[in-house]
This record gives C-alpha cells, structure tokens and sequence, in this order.
C-alpha cells in the first residue's frame, strides 16, 4: 500500500460504524481526533500548524521568495452520518502526500504551500461549507438566530470572525476530491479536470386541484392534483434527459393534501430541483416545464423559486494546467462539472483562482459506507495534483 493510501485510510477510518461506514461530523470527539492525527503529520513533515477558532486545521509550508502568494491546498475532514472514507478526507491527505513528496525530493518551492482541513462541510444547521466560509469571510455569524446555533458547537460569533483570514495572499485554491457521481467510473476515465460547480436550482411547484370522495366522483369529474403533479413529473424528467446530458432534475419531496385514503387529493406540493455549470441551460428547462404545467388538464399549477446557488467557474488557467498535466503524463481525463458542492466555492466566492481534481468513485457512490475509490486512483490523482503544483511553483499561471 502506498504512504498516501496507508495515510487515507488511517485517518479516514476514524469515526467506523459497527455496519463499517464511518460517522465523523464536524465539532464531534470523532472529528477532532482525526484533526490531532493529521495535525502531528503535518508537523512531522515540518509545516507550522495550527487548529484555528473554528476548528479547522491549517498547516503552512514555507517557501524560498518571502514576496510569494500561497499555493493553498484543501477539503474538509468531517463527513456525513454513516458516510465513507474518501469525501473529503482524500483531499487532506492528498495534500500532506504533495509536502511529503517536497521533502522526500528536497524541495523547497518558491510559494508557501498551505493546507487547510475544514470543519463541517456537510450540511449541518450551520450551512454547508461553514469551516471554509468562515475562513474566506463569506459566513455572516450576526444573522439572527445564528449564534444560538454556533453555541450547540461550543462556537461562536466571535470565534467564527476571529477565523477569517487575508485571502488576497492566496495565489489560488486547489482541492483534490473523489467525483462522488459515476461519470469517470462509467466511461473508464482515471482523471476529471473540473471546470467548476454546478448551479443548485430549486422551484416549490404546487398542483391545485380539488379534494372530493373517493368513491363517489367519477373519473371523468376529477380534479386530482397528484395526478396532475405525477404527469409534470414525468414530463420534466423526459425533457431534463433529452435537453443537455448534464442537467440533472430531482424531485426529492412531495407533499399531498388532505393525504387522506378515501379523498382525492386537492392540493400537491413537490420541490424540484435542478442542477447544471450553465445557466441558459437552467433557465430553459425551467420555462419548458412552466409550458407542460399549462397542457396539463383539470389541474392549475403555481412556481415559487425557493433557492438558487449559481454555479462557480473554475479558473480557466487551472483548468488548462491541469489538463496539460495529465496530457503530458498521458493520464486519460475529460473536462466535467462537478455536481456536487464543495470547500473550493467559498474561496471562488470571495475571489481565490480555483482548480479541482476528481478521481472516479466506484459505481458513484457516496456518502455512504460502500464509497469507495482505487488505490491506483487515489496515486494518480495525487501524482496529478503535485505535478499541478510544481508547475504553477515554477511558471504561475
Ligand atoms: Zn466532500
């Protein structure tokens, strides 16, 4: 086993589930114990570390040319309930695998190389992101009811603005990651360049019908808003396949009124989300399927837009990088979104370059115990992220 893999799975097994998942959530026992592990790596390898006022963990590597901005490397260290080994974690350790690799070859770069561990990326009442966005400045604490929920973590207002730094010292971000969908696994393809984050679209659509018995309403006389929900349903999942196949369209909750067994319902309530990098493609999907609602018989239907988080570019110089990276080192790759968000958009948020690396998950499964990625995947995709850093070391971009 390679020293990255020992490393990932070391760290990534804190936190193991009797069913073999692991549960590490952020602030928790589990997730500071992974914290002081990677921490007496980093200063093993010579980093000045320190574990900020949110609990992130941030390592410094220092360079040759004090005038240098830092190559920041990073991803988050907790996970999900009853979630894998690789989401996030393989980026920590991706990134102790680039300085390690600096000293094993006895370089110093020319930049301060730092790296960042991030408290609860994964949606808690705090927010996705909340370590990061703490860091880069994005999170406002004072919003009403906020610190209520900071003290649940033994957190703060305080802590979480005493946490921002001076990120116009970041030359650029990178974040190394396991792509979590079945694209790369799929086609056979070791590497995604990504060119950024998807936008997440989200639409409250209720279908107004009318409520009436069960038994005594002919099936000529009805107005079932179910019924007339599950038609725009799969209207939209037809047209979402046909459009542009990389647009994603979910419907993850449905409420029906009364919700009683002898009554037609009158009244459904379903949330429709939609995903993908462009907003054009977005914006026609969502008029095609106001289009099919207004065929749709004996039903009226009302949209109110509840979310939108558009989507973050990666930097087209860092996308080129690490395209050429693995070109020259022959390593299949394709150019793809990520559907999924991740550390990478709170620095893009707040003006940090941004680049990011997938390597295929088996089968695309994620968050979850069966996540899993192959060890030469895990190689290659670190291979390909120092190759990304010597390079932008040595030209910048
Ligand atoms: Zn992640």
């Amino acid at each position: 086993m390679s020293r990255l893999n020992e490393l990932l799975q070391q760290a990534g097994n804190i936190g193991r589930n009797e069913d073999d998942s692991i549960t590490r959530l952020g602030f928790s026992e589990k997730y500071f114990q992974a914290l002081e592990f990677l921490k007496g790596r980093m200063q093993e390898l010579g980093m000045q570390v320190e574990t900020d006022p949110v609990g992130n963990l941030h390592g410094v590597l220092q360079g040759s040319d004090p005038e240098a901005k830092s190559i920041v490397i990073g991803s988050h260290m907790d996970t999900v309930m009853q979630g894998g080994v690789y989401d996030g974690m393989l980026g920590v350790t991706g990134a102790l695998e680039v300085a390690a690799r600096l000293k094993d070859e006895g370089r110093t770069l020319r930049h301060p190389l730092e790296i960042w561990g991030f408290n609860m990326e994964e949606s808690s009442i705090l927010g996705g992101t909340f370590g990061s966005r703490c860091v880069t400045g994005m999170l406002d604490p004072d919003i009403p009811g906020y610190a209520e929920k900071l003290a649940k973590f033994g957190c703060s207002p305080e802590k979480a603005k005493a946490a921002k730094r001076d990120i116009s010292k970041y030359e650029c971000y990178l974040e190394y990651h396991i792509e979590q969908g079945d694209k790369l696994d799929h086609t056979g393809i070791d590497v995604g360049v990504v060119s950024g984050i998807v936008s997440i679209i989200d639409y409250k659509v209720t279908a107004k019908g009318m409520s009436n018995h069960a038994g005594t309403t002919m099936m000529a006389n009805r107005k079932d808003a179910l019924v007339g929900m599950a038609k725009l349903i799969v209207a939209a999942e037809e047209r979402a396949r046909e459009l542009n196949d990389t647009l994603v369209f979910t419907v993850g909750k449905i409420a029906v009124s009364p919700g009683q067994e002898n009554v037609i319902p009158g009244q459904a309530v379903a949330n429709f989300e939609m995903r993908h990098m462009d907003k054009a493609v977005t914006d026609q999907f969502y008029a095609d399927i106001q289009a099919f609602a207004k065929e749709i018989p004996n039903c009226e239907f009302e949209f109110v837009n509840t979310s939108a988080k558009y989507s973050t570019p990666c930097d087209p110089r860092l996308i080129k990088l690490i395209d050429d990276v693995c070109t020259e080192k022959g390593i299949s790759h394709i150019i793809m979104p990520s559907g999924a968000g991740h550390d990478a958009n709170s620095m893009a948020h707040e003006g940090v370059p941004i680049g990011m690396i997938f390597v295929p998950s088996v089968k695309g499964i994620s968050h979850q115990g069966d996540e899993y990625t192959k060890p030469e995947h895990i190689d290659l995709g670190a291979d390909v992220l120092y190759q990304t850093v010597l390079k932008l070391d040595e030209n910048g971009f």
